[in-house]
């Protein structure tokens, strides 16, 4: 069966979905996206997506094409059409095609274009992966000073990728002045006896919606939580550490540039903290 994807109202399959070469997604990167997980067939944090979604539009200048009910029965849509029940939602917004190539804003009369597609990954939220954990390197921080805003730009973070890829290692964390930032598409977190360590926003990192859910329940479980810099040697010397992200929940990180956390083992506070995450959102999904 061919995947449905949606394209400025339209459902179709993926082979016949065209966007020209003069749109500003392709052209400039001037575009923002979303990645919402489904689990049984429902969406995690719907809600936090969506106000996320319009934050980074309007950050950019753009207007919001849907509202969020809007928003809500094309995200259902797509994933009735493709029977997804393990797996992701892929949204991006893009300035639109103004017919030509121009660094200026085109008029806002020129439409957005809105794609929306799936991507089916059965067992998603029993990632053998949690079980080991991951291994990451640290890399420079690279990338552009509005990581706040969730823009289709993702070169630097390609690249870290790569460069984590051709180290042997599951993914890299971004160092900015000597502090962690983030990792290339997730939060970063240590934890250091009851104390959940992770930097505070800013510009510097991406307000992720996991993370939000996360700190929020760490609270209500009697974690201490405490938004800070911390450096790789402190990460290095940390009881656990862990990252999130919509599609990855919460993932132990079991060893950064060949050091061993803790024991080298994913930690109880990481399995704990994925375990009430997975529980309540589930409980919560749309
Ligand atoms: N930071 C970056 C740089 C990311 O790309 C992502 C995932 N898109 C995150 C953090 C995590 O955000 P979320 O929990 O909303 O997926």
């Amino acid at each position: 069966m061919s995947r449905i994807v949606y394209l400025n109202g339209d459902y179709l399959p993926e082979n016949e979905a065209k966007v020209s070469v003069f749109d500003r997604g392709f052209l400039m990167a001037d575009g923002v996206y979303e990645v919402t997980s489904v689990l049984d067939g429902k969406l995690i944090d719907f809600a936090g997506h969506c106000i996320r979604l319009g934050r980074s539009l309007s950050e950019l200048g753009m207007k919001n094409p849907h509202s969020n009910d809007e928003w809500l029965a094309i995200f259902r849509e797509i994933v009735a059409r493709n029977a997804v029940t393990d797996g992701m939602v892929y949204l991006q917004v893009t300035r639109g095609n103004p017919g030509d190539r121009d660094f200026a804003y085109p008029s806002p009369e020129v439409e957005p274009t809105v794609v929306l597609f799936t991507q089916a990954k059965p067992g998603l939220a029993d990632s053998p992966a949690a079980k080991t954990g991951w291994k990451v390197i640290s890399i420079p921080d690279e990338r552009w000073g509005r990581r706040d805003i969730k823009t289709v730009q993702l070169l630097y973070p390609s690249m870290g990728k790569m460069m984590a890829k051709h180290a042997g290692v599951d993914d890299a964390w971004f160092v900015q002045d000597g502090f962690v930032t983030e990792g290339t598409s997730n939060n970063a977190y240590i934890v250091k006896g009851n104390k959940i360590i992770t930097r505070a926003l800013s510009h510097d990192i991406l307000h992720g919606i996991t993370r939000a859910a996360v700190l929020r329940f760490a609270k209500e479980a009697q974690f201490e939580v405490e938004e800070r810099n911390f450096t790789v040697a402190e990460a290095q010397q940390a009881d656990e550490a862990f990252i999130t992200s919509a599609s990855a929940f919460v993932m132990p990180v079991v060893e950064i540039d060949g050091a061993a956390i803790g024991s080298g083992k994913p930690g109880n506070v990481a399995a704990r903290m994925r375990e009430i995450y997975l529980d309540e959102m589930r409980k919560a999904a749309l």
